[in-house]
């Protein structure tokens, strides 16, 4: 319920942010979205917001590598961060985006929990565990959202389901409860909605 009531609220594009100082005041609750190019983050966030194109796939390598801000009613703030993993980006880009991408995850006092974004088909990879181990060192509280859960039949999901609480395990800042999402059938929504409420 609170979950509802908190995103039936305005969800607008504030920015795109490119260096520390670009950042917004850290006055709001604040959850962030990490996940490799392509695993469903931009519709997750879409899914979330119930809006068809807030949040948009950027899955050019040479895009510019932004943090993009999205105030959810006056409380909160959504933030996507850029996908990882691309095969070929450009090695100054990614440790440009890594320097910032450090930064913000260690820096950011509003930050209550990251969202990593695995793909239920293909479970947690070490790019995925980078990124983990970087939460752990930055002591930000992290939690697994499967993305695609409709590609997966049910029977199998349970073996990916053993895999990421194996992973997670060995991850000090992973909060274990895994939420399985579809945002194409709209799976785990509502259940993702009500852990953001649910922050303070
Ligand atoms: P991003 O690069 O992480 O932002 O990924 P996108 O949200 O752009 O999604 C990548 C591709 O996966 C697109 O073709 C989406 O339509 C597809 N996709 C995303 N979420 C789902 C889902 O829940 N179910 C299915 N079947 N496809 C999805």
């Amino acid at each position: 319920e609170r979950g509802r009531l908190l995103f039936a609220g305005p969800v607008d594009f504030l920015k795109g942010v490119v260096a520390m100082s670009g950042l917004p005041p850290a006055d709001r609750i604040e959850v962030c979205f990490a996940g490799r190019s392509n695993v469903g983050k931009s519709s997750l966030i879409n899914a979330l917001t119930g809006r068809k194109a807030i949040a948009r796939a950027s899955n050019t390598p040479g895009r510019t590598q932004e943090i993009n801000f999205f105030a959810l009613g006056e409380s909160h703030y959504l933030v996507d961060l850029p996908g990882y993993g691309y095969a070929n980006a450009p090695l100054d880009k990614v440790a440009a985006w890594q320097a910032l991408l450090k930064k913000y995850l260690s820096g950011r006092q509003s930050l209550r929990r990251a969202f990593v974004l695995i793909d239920t088909r293909h479970g947690i990879k070490s790019v995925d565990e980078e990124i983990m181990s970087l939460l752990d060192s930055s002591a930000v509280t992290f939690q697994c959202v499967l993305t695609k859960a409709d590609k997966v039949k049910d029977k199998d999901r349970e073996a990916v389901l053993e895999q990421v609480r194996a992973k997670l395990a060995k991850h000090p800042a992973a909060y274990p409860e895994i939420i399985m999402t579809s945002s194409e059938k709209g799976d785990g929504i509502a259940t993702l909605r009500a852990v953001i409420a649910t922050l303070e």
